[in-house]
């Protein structure tokens, strides 16, 4: 796949780039600079973003699945990370809290 800059048509590069603070690919025009997003790239952090300061932590209750106890990650969370099954998340395990890293 090509992309063209609209502004200067120089050939655009596939890079990774910050949207926000989170890490998404775009492209990105060596001339002038210009950076372009797929929609459904920032549309979930965008929709993250709305969500105020409480709002960004997320509750999620905890299942059962044979013995072991899972809690489900929330579409929003999906999106922006882009975690799909088999991906491999890091649970760190701190005093009252876990967290979970994304790219282990
Ligand atoms: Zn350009």
């Amino acid at each position: 796949m090509k992309m063209h800059c609209w502004k200067c048509e120089t050939e655009m590069r596939r890079e990774e780039d910050f949207f926000h603070g989170f890490k998404i690919m775009g492209w990105k025009c060596p001339a002038c600079k210009e950076i372009i997003y797929d929609a459904k790239d920032i549309q979930p952090i965008l929709q993250y973003n709305k969500l105020k300061g409480s709002k960004r932590g997320l509750t999620v209750t905890v299942g059962t699945l044979g013995n072991s106890k899972i809690v489900r990650i929330p579409k929003v969370a999906e999106q922006i990370y882009r975690i799909g099954k088999g991906n491999k998340l890091r649970l760190d395990l701190e005093p009252e809290r876990i967290s979970i890293r994304v790219k282990a």
